[in-house]
């Protein structure tokens, strides 16, 4: 851990020799408990947790994937915790958190900034009179981490609406990489094969009147609320769907029975097969086993082969 004192402290020295940032340069906090970060609630500590602010991300994280690339120190780069289970003993190394990064830039596109909350860069494109967007309302996370996910609401995926992405790529260079639809699939995209910092997205939008915007974004946020996405901490669906099945993944998982399976503070969502949920004193391993047992007991019924959506993170 000191080493890793040592190592924060020299790449702050360094930032700040570059004109790096403002006056607060970063957040920084030493055995940071993740479980405030996730929106399962759960997590043990992160050895040290890094969130630039102001304008700083860009140039900060590259000093810092850079150096840490060197020391061989692990880098997680944290959205908004939405679609993570991370694991009790905490996470090992660096968690770069993108939400100091935020906003929507207009130059000759709209580009939103990767550690924008989803539902500010929608009320950002409401009040400017955009659409396209809505059918994420209401989704949790950031739109760096909908673009690694290529998340997927109401039948839109992200890619359907990408122009462009902007990455520090492995190489620690700012690039915008235009949309190419092949590179995309469900719940794919080519960021998850790679090691880069999602930047910026670019998105088609439309001028729309805003109380048009304003009604799709409300519609969906009250389905969210009618479905009980908010009733309990989770991270969304807990499987991936797959057309091959015939049917939704929370259907054949309610089929079998298993909505309200509990294992410790984890349950099957009594009202939802494919939502798993922190009833309130959940752990990790908690969760996990449940998911693990789900998918068992699939395999054992159907001979059909579940995919997690949710990422298991950190030192399990
Ligand atoms: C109540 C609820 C409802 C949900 N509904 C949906 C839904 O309808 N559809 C859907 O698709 N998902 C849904 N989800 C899951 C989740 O909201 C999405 O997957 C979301 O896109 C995750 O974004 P995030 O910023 O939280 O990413 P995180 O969970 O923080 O990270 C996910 C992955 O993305 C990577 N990542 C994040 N930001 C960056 C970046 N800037 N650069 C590089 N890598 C990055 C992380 O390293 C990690 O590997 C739901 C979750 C909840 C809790």
């Amino acid at each position: 851990m000191d080493s890793l004192r040592t190592f924060i402290k020299k790449i702050n020295t360094d930032a700040r020799d570059a004109g790096i940032g403002g006056e607060c340069l970063a957040d920084i906090r030493y055995d940071e408990p993740m479980s405030a970060h996730t929106t399962f609630r759960v997590g043990g500590p992160a050895d040290v947790w890094v969130r630039p602010l102001g304008g700083a991300l860009p140039a900060y994280a590259s000093l810092l994937l850079d150096a840490a690339g060197k020391e061989g120190i692990k880098v997680f780069i944290l959205g908004g915790g939405a679609n993570i289970l991370v694991a009790d003993r905490g996470i090992r190394g660096i968690v770069l958190d993108t939400g100091g990064w935020k906003g929507m830039d207009r130059g000759e596109g709209v580009a939103f900034r990767s550690g924008t909350p989803v539902d500010e860069a929608l009320e950002a494109a409401a009040a400017a009179g955009l659409g396209a967007l809505e059918f994420l309302a209401g989704m949790p996370g950031t739109i760096g981490g909908a673009v690694w996910m290529n998340a997927r609401c109401y039948d839109t995926s992200v890619s359907d609406v990408l122009l462009a992405v902007e990455i520090l790529d492995e190489g620690f260079n700012r690039t915008w990489i235009p949309f190419r639809a092949e590179d995309f699939a469900y719940k794919k995209s080519p960021f998850q094969g790679r090691d880069v910092l999602i930047l910026a997205a670019c998105f088609a939008l439309n001028p729309e009147p805003e109380a048009a915007i304003r009604a799709k974004m409300e519609e969906h946020h009250r389905d969210r609320e009618a479905k009980g996405h908010y009733r309990f901490p989770s991270a969304g669906s807990a499987f991936k769907n797959n057309r091959a099945f015939g049917k939704p993944t929370g259907r054949i998982i309610d089929e079998l029975g298993l909505k309200g399976l509990s294992r410790g503070g984890a349950a099957v969502a009594p009202w939802h097969g494919n939502i798993i949920i922190n009833t309130g004193n959940a752990a990790a391993a908690d969760l996990r086993v449940l998911m693990e047992e789900i998918a068992a007991r699939v395999r054992a019924a159907l001979g059909i082969e579940l995919e997690n959506e949710i990422l298991f993170i950190g030192d399990y």
